[in-house]
């Protein structure tokens, strides 16, 4: 499975715009099979110029680009964590992602109801943000529970990991993420299994008028960026109407389109690219055969695991990797010269895959 990015916002935000805008954008690289298991889950290609410039000078007869998952998760009220709306499902369905995109709306029209009545970002994230936090306590106030009864029958081990869940339960008491307190703790794994929804990194996406996104600032926008900045997160402003415009145009004139707006990058690019960057995810590259093709690992990855990826045979008869690092390979010109010239490095299990390597993986079956 590929890495996931969880759409969330309240009703009327302009997630499914954006959802569909990113499926209009997947669909037209044929062949991802999972496409269609479920119509709220999107297989996007990812941008990427390396790629294209590999290609450009290899010229193989199948280039195949790396993919990121985008879920539409609709149905988040006030009161889903107490089964409001969608609630339980809703939640559930949070927990099964790696990030959180979370749409704020921040353009004015009068055409589109806002469930609360008035356009006011900080407000809305504050709602979402609620049921998020209330929905943490209510995991982790039971797991307290649960230690504490096992505590009394003798089991010592457990006083750290009550005292790790007290800790951010108090971070959750005081309003503020999960993950805001787990700085603070070094066994992480204790927390893991509780999959907390505050704990997975979030990206803000301003949802604005074409208008504010040409002029490239906002009061709305502004309050968005404070917000993210107080709570360590990132944030980005795209413009959904526009995605979906732009995301049915033929590919050669969806560049022109952004070029007469002035805009260097259309915002499907730019949320691909910082949902990689939240998940602090990397890219490698392999030209096994006829198919140049690009993966993606998290930043840390082994050879061997990374081998994984591609097939779990290459993992467990994994004898070494060779690596070509980009930069060498576009100033070698070919693999051939890269060759020559000993660019191309004999790494064994302990080495960590760099961000470009292009990858020959040696194995046995
Ligand atoms: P969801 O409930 O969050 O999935 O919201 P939708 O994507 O269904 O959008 C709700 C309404 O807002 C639709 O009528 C969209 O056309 C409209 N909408 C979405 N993005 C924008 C935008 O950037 N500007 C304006 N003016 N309308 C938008």
């Amino acid at each position: 499975m590929g890495f996931r990015c969880g759409l969330i916002g309240l009703p009327n935000v302009g997630k499914s715009t954006i959802f569909n805008a990113l499926s209009a954008a997947g669909a037209e690289v044929a062949n991802y099979p999972f496409c269609t298991i479920d119509p709220n889950i999107g297989v996007v290609p990812v941008p990427d110029p390396r790629l294209e410039e590999i290609a450009r000078i290899l010229s193989p007869p199948k280039v195949t680009r790396t993919t990121m998952e985008f879920v539409d998760i609709a149905g988040l009220v006030k009161g889903a964590s107490k089964g409001e709306g969608l609630g339980n499902k809703f939640l559930g369905n949070i927990r099964d992602v790696d990030a959180i995109v979370h749409i704020v709306r921040c353009f004015d029209d009068p055409n589109v109801v806002h469930v609360h009545g008035s356009v006011d970002p900080v407000r809305d994230i504050e709602i979402v943000n609620t049921e998020l936090i209330l929905a943490d306590l209510e995991t982790i106030e039971r797991r307290i529970e649960k230690s504490e009864r096992l505590l009394k029958t003798g089991d010592k081990s457990l006083v750290r990991q009550i005292d790790a869940l007290n800790h951010i339960a108090d971070e959750l008491g005081r309003g503020m993420p999960a993950r805001a307190g787990m700085a603070d703790i070094k066994d992480i794994e204790i927390l893991a299994d509780l999959r907390l929804l505050t704990a997975k990194p979030v990206l803000y996406v301003a949802n604005v008028s074409e208008e504010v996104l040409t002029q490239k600032k906002g009061a709305y926008v502004e309050q968005v960026a404070q917000l993210s900045h107080r709570e360590e997160a990132q944030h980005i402003v795209i413009c959904g109407d526009m995605e979906a415009e732009i995301a049915v145009l033929p590919p050669e004139e969806r560049r022109e389109f952004l070029e007469d707006l002035h805009i260097e990058e259309s915002g499907l690019e730019k949320l691909i690219k910082a949902g990689y960057a939240l998940l602090k995810l990397i890219t490698f590259y392999t030209t096994a055969g006829t198919e140049l093709r690009a993966w993606t690992v998290r930043d840390g990855t082994k050879a061997p695991s990374a081998a994984g990826k591609i097939h779990t045979d290459m993992e467990r008869g994994f004898i070494r990797a060779e690596a070509l690092n980009y930069d060498d390979f576009i100033q070698a010109g070919s693999l051939a010269k890269a060759r020559e010239k000993g660019l191309i490095r004999i790494e064994g299990k302990e080495y960590v895959i760099a961000d470009g390597d292009i990858v020959f993986f040696r194995f046995n079956v």
